[in-house]
């Protein structure tokens, strides 16, 4: 079976270095495979993304020497137009009775902020799966819809680090898989895609390590196949702090100043463990020297 991977960008800035980061892991490990790589724009939230951002990811990707087989920034491709897909999904879902309203408003918020919520992780109580379907048809706030879990341990095993299990109920609790304003849920909608466009490994940053469980649960729910997980270290900074588009300096509209693509890819790869030495070489040029053996398995590295 050929190996297909994907870079997964959500355009709400520009590419910062820990975004590099994933996005030349992920293409390396699917090239030393000849595997084939869709990009797919996780542009869900409209009121944070921007197409112009979508389109220059594009350039930057292909700056940096990492090229995609299928996909891009047209329609089929763009999650916030994938509404009708989602809906099947969650209709799917709805049959089987594990989705209920919630009208909790500060729960809803949160939600609304993945795929980042182990920042501020929280266990909802499900308190609005109790509601007698009298007290729901008093409510007048529109509700989100929370997935209900089991009390059960979900595991795998990690490609780069080994098994992973977390018990949903205790772990994790019942999550939004739609949102009060129609906006379907990160969480929902990555595991429908990755199985509508045939990805078989995700690589990406450990902070996702903590949603896999959820996404694996969905597939499951869902009859989908299960793709393979890698997840990476994170970039820090020297005080500990975790890479973000508030870094301008990590900014790629920084980093092309003081950079060649070759130099910055070297870097990358010297920080991933692949190579001994920050030298200038082409992601081209990795495919043969790359190995998962190779890669650190901290999960956060100081860059
Ligand atoms: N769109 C997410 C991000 O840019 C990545 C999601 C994923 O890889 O599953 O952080």
């Amino acid at each position: 079976m050929t190996v297909k991977g994907r870079f997964a960008p959500t355009p709400s800035g520009r590419m910062h270095l820990g975004n590099l980061f994933s996005a030349l892991l992920a293409w390396l490990s699917v090239r030393s495979k000849n595997g084939q790589i869709v990009l797919r724009i996780e542009d869900l939230d409209i009121g944070r993304c921007r197409m112009e951002n979508a389109l220059r990811f594009e350039k930057d990707l292909k700056w940096l020497g990492l090229d995609w087989d299928e996909g891009g920034c047209f329609e089929p491709y763009l999650q916030s137009k994938r509404g009708q897909i989602y809906d099947e999904a969650f209709d799917k879902l709805s049959q089987m009775g594990l989705v209920y309203p919630c009208y909790c408003s500060r729960a809803s918020l949160h939600a609304a902020s993945a795929p980042h919520a182990s920042d501020g992780q929280y266990i909802y109580s499900g308190v609005c799966k109790n509601l007698t379907e009298e007290q729901r048809s008093q409510m007048i706030k529109i509700p989100a819809w929370r997935l209900a879990v089991p009390d059960r341990e979900v595991s795998f095993i990690d490609g780069h680090l080994g098994k992973f299990s977390q018990n949903l109920a205790l772990d994790c609790g019942d999550f939004i898989i739609r949102r009060a304003d129609g906006v379907y849920g990160y969480q929902l909608a990555v595991v429908v895609d990755d199985a509508l466009m045939g990805v078989t490994e995700v690589v990406r940053g450990c902070d996702l390590l903590d949603s896999t469980p959820r996404q694996i649960y969905v597939n499951q729910l869902l009859g989908y196949d299960i793709p393979s997980y890698y997840h990476l270290p994170l970039l820090t900074a020297p005080d500990g702090r975790r890479l973000s588009k508030r870094d301008k300096d990590m900014d790629l509209s920084e980093l092309e100043k003081n950079y060649t693509p070759q130099q910055l890819v070297g870097r990358l790869a010297h920080i991933a463990g692949i190579i001994d030495a920050p030298e200038a070489v082409s992601a081209r040029e990795l495919v043969s020297e790359f190995s998962w053996d190779k890669v650190r398995k901290d999960t956060s590295v100081v860059v």
